[in-house]
């Protein structure tokens, strides 16, 4: 009856989030997030869920991305019916993602029954929208700096991550039985410092107990001047007559993107030529950005001024029919397209590379990290020709990359939120980041801090009592 942790995902890997913390009999699960990347991994989401089924009886969720929301429905699919904490804002994304997600996994099963390569007959979906729509009746939002009470022997905190709309660093206090308090804090995915449209990590000064993600435990971000960047590709661009296509993740980047093209309007930096945003999910996403002004930070958005969602951009125009993105192709004169998916895998981005690639007068601008094996990083990897629905594409236009994107705070950065700790936490758990990231954080910790690390596998159990003073 003590107090554990398991840990079902990010361990040693990025995706699949899912810690598993056990306090005097109740069982809390830090985020439900779906597995993705590499096949091994992927796998892992169709087996059983490695607890029995009722086990869990709450989930608190740090935010919105598939990684830490995504298995949310194939839990609910097997039964899960406790409560979903998240914060508002979060529950509001989850309402457009959760559904996205079970409809790409829809279309997956669909397409493999077709071409019949699936080992299963019929194919099934790892999940539906319905199981979707029932996993988001379960939600209950908490907002930011208030105390929730889950029973009387733990409560929790959301503070803001600065990670992406809704994000949330967790602190749990916990009460054990001889009435002493410990308190667990479990970072999510943090931020970065001097962000646009997201405010800085808060800063936490005390925990017991540390969960910290590590996804750039080995790396440092490019402090290029992302405006001025985006200002040359755009002039240069509109100077020759061509179209700026914007491949980009629909939650969280293109809202960025949009937001520092209004910057360079607002600053006469770029002309005024006209940008559309064509893609139903960042489309709907935009509209949760400009339904949650007080979580911009107070130099982005003044109530006192009202003057507009701050991610609305000027000339937007907003393609949520079909007809309406195919009448994008029309358009000879210059102008910006912001299109997803991000990788170029799949989406409306698909239908504007294959018009646009060929004429050397456009360009084409990634905003974001382009995985290994996809379409985005053959054509930043320079090929000559693309293939897209069956047919090749000779590469015309220039490729341009913008690296200076980034939803995860660097080593820095996690340095200078951890600077905060008065304390050194009993223990901290690394999670979330590849071995290699993970163990350079390891050893930073180490020497820079002389705090305990613990890098946990995959389903590794932990008695927390070790850690704690005995009880009276
Ligand atoms: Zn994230």
């Amino acid at each position: 009856m003590g107090t554990s942790l398991q840990f079902l995902g990010a361990a040693r890997t990025v995706t699949g989030s899912k810690h598993v913390l056990s306090h005097r009999g109740k069982v809390v699960m830090m985020d439900c997030g779906m597995f993705q990347g590499l096949k091994q991994w992927r796998s892992l989401n169709w087996e059983p869920f490695p607890l029995v089924m009722g086990y869990v009886d709450t989930i608190v969720l740090s935010h919105a991305h598939i990684d830490h929301s995504g298995y949310l429905p194939r839990l609910f699919r097997y039964g899960y019916d406790g409560p979903v904490f998240a914060t508002p804002s979060t529950y509001d994304l989850c309402q457009i993602m959760l559904p996205d997600s079970a409809h790409i996994h829809e279309e997956d099963a669909r397409y493999a029954n077709k071409q019949g390569y699936s080992k299963h007959s019929p194919a099934l979906p790892l999940y539906t929208q319905e199981d979707a729509a029932g996993s988001l009746e379960l939600f209950q939002t908490v907002p930011y700096g208030r105390s929730h009470e889950i029973n009387r022997n733990i409560q929790f905190e959301f503070q803001d991550a600065g990670h992406i709309l809704g994000s949330a660093l967790t602190r749990f206090t916990l009460t054990r039985e001889d009435d002493s308090r410990i308190s667990l804090v479990y970072s999510g995915d943090i931020g970065r410092y001097s962000e646009h449209i997201l405010r800085d990590p808060q800063a936490m000064d005390e925990a017991d107990f540390l969960i910290l993600e590590t996804t750039y435990g080995d790396r440092l971000h490019n402090s290029g001047d992302t405006e001025s960047l985006l200002a040359d590709v755009i002039n240069e661009t509109a100077a020759r007559g061509g179209v700026v296509l914007i491949p980009s993740f629909a939650v969280g980047r293109t809202q960025e993107v949009l937001y520092h093209i209004r910057e360079l309007q607002e600053m006469q930096r770029i002309p005024p030529i006209p940008v559309y945003m064509d893609s139903p999910l960042a489309i709907k996403a935009t509209r949760i950005f400009c339904d949650h002004l007080e979580n911009y930070p107070a130099r982005v958005y003044d109530p006192q001024e009202g003057d507009g969602c701050p991610v609305l951009c000027y000339n937007l125009h907003i393609a949520s029919q079909v007809s309406e993105s195919k009448a994008i192709n029309t358009i000879t004169d210059p102008a910006i397209i912001i299109s997803a998916s991000g990788m170029c895998e799949a989406g409306r981005v698909l239908h504007h590379l294959k018009l646009r690639l060929p004429d050397p007068n456009n360009s084409v601008v990634f905003v974001g990290y382009q995985a290994e094996g996809t379409r985005g990083r053959r054509i930043l990897e320079g090929e000559k020709q693309i293939k897209i629905h069956g047919d090749y594409y000779p590469v015309g236009a220039r490729v341009e990359y913008i690296d200076t994107f980034s939803a995860h705070g660097d080593y820095e950065e996690i340095f200078r939120w951890l600077g905060h700790f008065r304390r050194p936490p009993r223990m901290t758990f690394l999670v979330h980041g590849e071995e290699a990231s993970m163990q350079a954080m390891a050893d930073k910790i180490s020497q820079r801090l002389q705090w305990p690390v613990h890098m946990p596998s995959y389903l590794e159990k932990i008695d927390l009592e070790q850690y704690l003073p005995s009880l009276q």
